[in-house]
């Protein structure tokens, strides 16, 4: 939430905002030439199925070496979003993620599907669904093995165009998920209207699975929700055993965080699956499995 309302209030409130806009301007100019240099960089994080403990996917997530230094998501997706600039960056990393993903299949006995955040901006673009079939076509990934991650506010601004849109996506064989679920300000009647297949919880309902004033309540609600509307549901942020166990035991279909594994460059997360091929692919802690 503070990610997304974050930067304006920032920028308001905070005393010193010159300073933080004169940061922000350095930031979009060297963001400009990043793309050019291959400053940019996917990682990717681990997807896992809750009951049978297997890899079933990664989410690929961007970041910067800027100067020597990497630089995470929250510092430039905020101003790559305000400028335009996620647009090419976006389809840099959708790229990116199909090519690496194809190339994933020839070393695997089972599908491993990739998930690209897909920037509100991009689904605005008219050509977005032209434009990513000829990146899978392009890439050679079945569409059936990527998964586009959207944002509520991706949808809030035209639902029905973005239902449409959606849809056309999917109807390529493409799956869509609802990201940071739970945190945005979508109405359960739209979101039941949305042609997706499935909801990632955000972080801040699974991290009050468990200690001081924990509460599992909004976690089993949003389970019970997803599972009513035929629609799959994702854990994001596991931290913990603890969590992973609740998580699994109120029926969460897949789940995704640092316990399971951290974004890692495409080289570690190829020698990982690799290497989980040949244990029999059972990577969630025997602890966690009911
Ligand atoms: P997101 O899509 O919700 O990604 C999940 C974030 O949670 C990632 O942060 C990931 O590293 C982090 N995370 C994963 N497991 C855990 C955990 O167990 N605990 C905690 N505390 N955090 C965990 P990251 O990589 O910094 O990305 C932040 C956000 O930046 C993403 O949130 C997404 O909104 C955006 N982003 C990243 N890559 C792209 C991209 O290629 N395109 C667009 N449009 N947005 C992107
Ligand atoms: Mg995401
Ligand atoms: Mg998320
Ligand atoms: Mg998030």
């Amino acid at each position: 939430l503070a990610k997304d309302a974050g930067r304006n209030t920032y920028r308001l409130f905070t005393p010193g905002g010159d300073a933080a806009i004169a940061a922000d301007l350095q930031i979009e100019n060297d963001l400009h030439r990043a793309l050019e240099r291959d400053e940019l960089v996917l990682y990717f994080q681990p997807q896992f199925e809750c009951h049978s403990g297997r890899l079933v996917g990664a989410e690929a997530l961007v970041r910067w070496h800027r100067d020597g230094r990497l630089v995470a998501p929250e510092e430039f997706i905020p101003v790559a979003e305000d400028t335009g600039l996620i647009v090419p960056i976006g389809e840099w990393a959708l790229r990116e993620a199909c090519r690496q993903a194809a190339g994933w299949q020839q070393r695997l006995e089972w599908p491993v599907r990739v998930a690209v955040n897909l920037s509100p901006r991009q689904l605005e673009d008219e050509q977005v669904v032209e434009r990513i079939a000829q990146t899978l076509q392009a890439s050679g990934l079945p569409a059936q093995l990527l998964e586009l991650e959207i944002t509520e506010n991706a949808v809030v601004r035209d639902t029905r165009q973005a239902a449409f849109r959606l849809q056309r996506l999917r109807a390529l064989g493409v799956s869509i998920a609802i990201d940071d679920f739970g945190v945005g300000y979508s109405s359960l009647s739209y979101l039941q209207e949305l042609p997706v297949d499935k909801f990632k919880i955000d972080h801040s309902f699974v991290a009050r699975l468990q200690g001081p004033g924990s509460d599992a309540r909004l976690v089993r609600a949003l389970i019970a929700m997803a599972h009513s509307l035929d629609v799959g549901i994702v854990a994001e942020g596991v931290e913990t055993p603890a969590q992973l166990r609740q998580l699994q035991a109120l029926g969460c279909d897949e789940a995704q965080g640092y316990l399971l594994g951290r974004p890692v460059p495409a080289a570690q997360f190829l020698a990982r699956i690799v290497a989980l091929q040949r244990a029999g692919h059972i990577p969630v802690p025997p602890e966690a499995v009911p």
